[in-house]
């Protein structure tokens, strides 16, 4: 089928505040721990959760045609192509729930949708770029166990991380899965793309003042979110619970 670009309106992710909504953008190779810290961050800060990586496995659980189009890329490792993606996440970012700002796991992935994300939000936010800077063999042992929950997301490692249940989820007792781009060859394309594409996102965000944080990720689970807590502008520490 053909991949067409998909329509969306032209709002931004900007209401009308006296503070500028936060958007928080994990950096970091696959396996770095995005998905494992963002779900905290997003109580803790009372921003939402967004990972392009969940939206489209949704997607592609519905069948949808742009699940049936990101499908493909995904099986192999590669990324979505840049029109797809940047329409999938405006149309996200227009929802009311993410006046306040937001938390991005696994987007920008291209120095096009850094682009285009500066450009649509342009002065109406604050970025804070949080790279979870990680070793590649840790990187591989934590992908090659990692299991995830297919009904809440929540991810687990066979080793590391295990649920009380093997296979069942702890929270929501769904099952848990291994990704199918989780597989070693898959794997190994991934994190190709990652250092040729994703990894420049690096200096993109160094050279915009006080926009970059480099977090140690082979820290404990525990530490890592006490540092990216710690990184976060002092003004939008304010906790939702
Ligand atoms: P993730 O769950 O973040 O590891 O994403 C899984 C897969 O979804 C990636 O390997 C890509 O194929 C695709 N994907 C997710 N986010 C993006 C993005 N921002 N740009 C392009 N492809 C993406």
């Amino acid at each position: 089928m053909e991949c067409a670009t998909i329509k969306t309106g032209g709002g931004t992710a900007a209401g009308v505040l006296e503070q500028k909504p936060l958007i928080i953008i994990l950096l970091g190779p696959p396996g770095a721990g995005k998905g494992t810290h963002a779900p905290a961050l997003s109580q803790k800060l009372g921003l939402p959760h967004i990972s392009t990586g969940d939206l489209f496995r949704e997607h592609i659980r519905e069948q949808s045609p742009l699940g049936q189009c990101a499908q493909d890329y995904i099986n192999r490792g590669k990324l979505v192509p840049d029109d797809l993606v940047l329409a999938m996440l405006f149309e996200r970012l227009q929802k009311n729930d993410c006046q306040r700002g937001c938390i991005l796991d696994g987007f920008p992935r291209t120095l096009p949708q850094a682009n285009a994300l500066n450009e649509r939000l342009g002065n109406t936010a604050q970025f804070a770029a949080l790279n979870l800077d990680t070793p590649d063999h840790l990187i591989i042992e934590r992908i090659a166990g990692r299991i995830v929950c297919q009904g809440c997301k929540k991810p687990y490692h066979t080793t590391f991380n295990k649920p009380r249940n093997p296979g069942q989820c702890d929270d929501c007792s769904g099952i848990l899965i291994t990704r199918p781009d989780d597989q070693s060859s898959v794997v190994k394309q991934r994190l190709e793309v990652y250092r040729l594409e994703t990894k420049p996102l690096i200096d993109y965000y160094a050279q915009q003042p006080g926009v970059l944080a480099q977090i140690n990720g082979q820290n404990t689970k525990e530490q890592v979110l006490s540092d990216l807590l710690e990184s976060i502008p002092s003004e939008n520490k304010f906790s939702s619970k």
